[in-house]
């Protein structure tokens, strides 16, 4: 009697539905409140309970910033050449195939030009999951190239950090493009055109004592952490406790080290606003 006795040893799972659960949830490290993934996003990557702003990469930074998600990219194939041939725990080589596999990029920092509500501008977006966002030769390169080209094309620039600072795997290369950058900086500056930097978290570091906070607006997100060394680095030399929210971008902002704190909703809006203020109808950037 097949109701009675049990025909096949197998349970037949192929019908079975898989719910997947990983990665739909992301706890917020503020709030500690279990967030939707897609609630998230929606909200441009800022905690809709607590306001935190989380880290997003440059591709996500480019398409909130330019119109329409479209943007041209260029300078992409500038790759490092591992100078020094540096080894730490692991060689320097490995690490940039590793860090280029898992981004699909070449190196930290992706050039751009688009539109920013109608007006042309190029934009660089650091990347901070690529060894930690650090500069070494080839940001620095492309950093450079994207204000050149800035210079030549007379279009604004917009360059977004997200960085721990200098590539310390390149050494004294590494510590020459805040040089570099920052002459570029200063003929686009003779040029009349104008430079917004943009400090995310977290700037720091060489690009922090460098085009970071060169921008005719140096304008930041909220929470963002920037500084130049470390906050223990700090306490050991001038041995003193360092103060709450110190580093913090509204603690910066508070000290004249900034000269705004811009939410992430609303920081398009502001950089357009400031732009069409900063270069009227002749093309210029005003005195
Ligand atoms: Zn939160």
């Amino acid at each position: 009697m097949a109701w009675f006795k049990r025909q096949s040893g197998e349970l037949d799972t192929s019908g079975e539905k898989k719910v997947r659960t990983e990665g739909l949830w992301v706890k917020c490290d503020e709030c500690r409140q279990i967030i939707w993934k897609k609630d998230l996003e929606e909200n441009l990557n800022v905690c809709p309970k607590c306001d935190r702003h989380f880290r997003i990469d440059a591709r996500t930074r480019l398409r909130q910033l330019l119109d329409g998600d479209r943007y041209q990219a260029f300078d992409g194939n500038l790759a490092s050449t591992d100078p020094l041939h540096f080894v730490d725990l692991k060689a320097y080589s490995s690490r940039l195939k590793q860090a280029q596999h898992d981004s699909g990029l070449k190196d930290a920092v992706i050039n751009a030009e688009g539109k920013l509500n109608d007006r042309s501008v190029i934009v660089s977006a650091m990347e901070y999951s690529f060894i930690g966002g650090s500069m070494g030769a080839v940001v620095g390169e492309a950093i450079t190239r994207a204000i050149e080209r800035a210079t030549d094309r007379r279009l604004p620039i917009i360059i977004v950090s997200a960085s721990g600072g200098a590539r310390m795997m390149e050494g004294v290369i590494s510590l020459m493009q805040l040089a570099k950058i920052s002459a570029s900086l200063a003929r686009l500056d003779d040029a009349k055109v104008p430079y917004i930097s943009v400090l995310t978290d977290p700037t720091t570091g060489g690009v922090t004592a460098s085009f970071a906070m060169l921008g005719d607006l140096n304008i930041a997100e909220p929470g963002a952490l920037i500084g130049f060394a470390g906050p223990r680095v700090i306490e050991q030399t001038i041995r003193q406790k360092l103060p709450h929210g110190f580093q913090r971008a509204e603690f910066l902002l508070e000290h004249g080290m900034l000269d705004a704190v811009v939410p992430r909703k609303q920081l398009k809006a502001y950089i357009g606003r400031a732009l069409d203020f900063m270069v009227p109808a002749n093309g210029t950037k005003r005195a």
